[in-house]
């Protein structure tokens, strides 16, 4: 199995005063390909700085990380940010799209960062992989909260990266919308990708394959769910969606 994430004893911490906080205080863990992972663990464990330091967003104080076979704990931020727009999706409770922009245009832009060419073809493929062909050239608020969320998925997906990370994605979101993506990473998952979802919700947990608890900036538990409910399946069960 391809190891898309290897972290070997990562600390962060925050200097408060004469105080210090270790919000991770020595992780060490294998994400491989195809994983499907739930962090959880009571607020101030570390899992936002557990996310941030494996997305890219932040250097760890020590500690190495190797993102898909690259050691990303030693470069710069130039180099971050390059990292993180090849090989990283993220997806955010509140979807973080650009107001004024169409959701076509929304998921256009990672491409332009990097600039790859036929950035249009592309993204309307996304948008397709997320069922919102129909809705493509509308603005985030002409979307419900579930469509807005798909457009963020689509523009997570639409570089084709090892990784998503997602940060409570259905926090804001009903319980037949949440089921909705939940099947939609399924889908993804299905297909290979590596997810990776905070989530304080042990429904949402129960759909991924893993689930890596956090307490007091360590790994506290690291378990296989052996009763996963996979999402599209869980969706079905639900019956159609009311008119
Ligand atoms: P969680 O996401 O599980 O709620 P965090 O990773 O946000 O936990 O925080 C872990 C610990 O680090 C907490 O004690 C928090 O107060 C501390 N912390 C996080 N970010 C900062 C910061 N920028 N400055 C100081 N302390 C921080």
């Amino acid at each position: 199995m391809k190891t898309v994430i290897d972290v070997r004893d990562l600390h962060k911490d925050y200097v408060m005063g004469d105080t210090i906080v270790h919000a991770l205080d020595g992780v060490t863990t294998e994400i491989y390909e195809g994983d499907f992972v739930a962090i959880m663990g009571p607020s101030g464990s570390g899992k936002s700085t557990f996310m941030n330091a494996v997305g890219c967003l932040d250097r760890p104080s020590s500690g190495d990380y190797f993102l898909n076979g690259e050691e990303v704990s030693a470069m710069g931020d130039v180099e971050l940010a390059q990292i993180r727009n090849k090989y990283i999706g993220f997806v955010f409770q509140t979807f973080n799209l650009l107001p004024r922009t169409s959701a076509l245009k929304n998921v256009e832009l990672p491409l332009m960062y990097a600039g790859t060419k036929g950035r249009s073809e592309r993204a309307k493929g996304a948008i397709e992989l997320v069922g919102l062909t129909d809705r493509m050239h509308h603005k985030p608020n002409e979307l419900s909260g579930g469509q807005q969320q798909r457009v963020a998925i689509a523009r997570a997906i639409v570089n084709d990266p090892v990784l998503i990370l997602a940060d409570e994605p259905t926090g804001n979101l009903d319980t037949r919308t949440s089921h909705e993506i939940m099947a939609l990473f399924q889908e993804l998952n299905d297909q290979g990708k590596t997810i990776i979802i905070v989530t304080h919700e042990a429904e949402i947990a129960q759909h991924c394959r893993r689930v890596i608890r956090f307490r007091d900036g360590r790994i506290e538990k690291d378990e296989v769910v052996d009763d996963q409910v996979n999402a599209i399946d869980a969706l079905a069960a639900l019956g159609p969606a009311p008119r």
